[in-house]
């Protein structure tokens, strides 16, 4: 019989890693209303406007702070009507390592936790979110 345990720790290298936080900024007269930001946010940080744009659609609206620049939202928008850039940068806690590697709150254990990778290159090397896009 063989038993699976999943083994967690903080890097040793832990102050290289840093979970970024975005902020969101949303161009409600361009949104269409498809909905696609809202459903596949892994972080569930955006929810439908009661309100109507200028064309009759309701548009995306923030309803929490969890968002992780991740970028997914700007690359699935085909209306360019949103984006986030890096506000801030929080410490790598163990709580951290344990829901990436459980998969826990929206993290897919691949993404978002060391601002380096799949972020449309937001984050850059150094992590300080400087893509010349405010
Ligand atoms: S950047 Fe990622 S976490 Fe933030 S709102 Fe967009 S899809 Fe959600
Ligand atoms: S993906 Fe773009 S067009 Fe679709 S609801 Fe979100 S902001 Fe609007």
């Amino acid at each position: 019989m063989s038993m699976s345990t999943t083994l967690w720790r903080l890097p040793l290298d832990k102050e290289k890693h840093h979970i970024p936080i975005g902020e969101i900024h949303v161009i409600p007269n361009r949104c269409k209303e498809c909905g696609f930001c809202i459903e596949f946010c892994p972080k569930g940080v955006l929810g439908t406007s009661e309100n109507f744009n200028e064309k009759g659609y309701h548009y995306p609206e923030v309803i929490n702070d969890e968002c992780i620049n991740c970028g997914l939202c700007e690359s699935i928008c085909p209306e360019f009507a949103i984006y986030t850039t890096l506000k801030s940068q929080k410490e790598l806690t163990e709580e951290d390592i344990h829901n990436i590697v459980n998969g826990h709150n929206g993290y897919t254990g691949h993404n978002c936790c060391n601002g380096h990778s799949h972020n449309n290159g937001k984050n850059g090397k150094n992590g300080n979110g400087n893509n010349g896009k405010k």
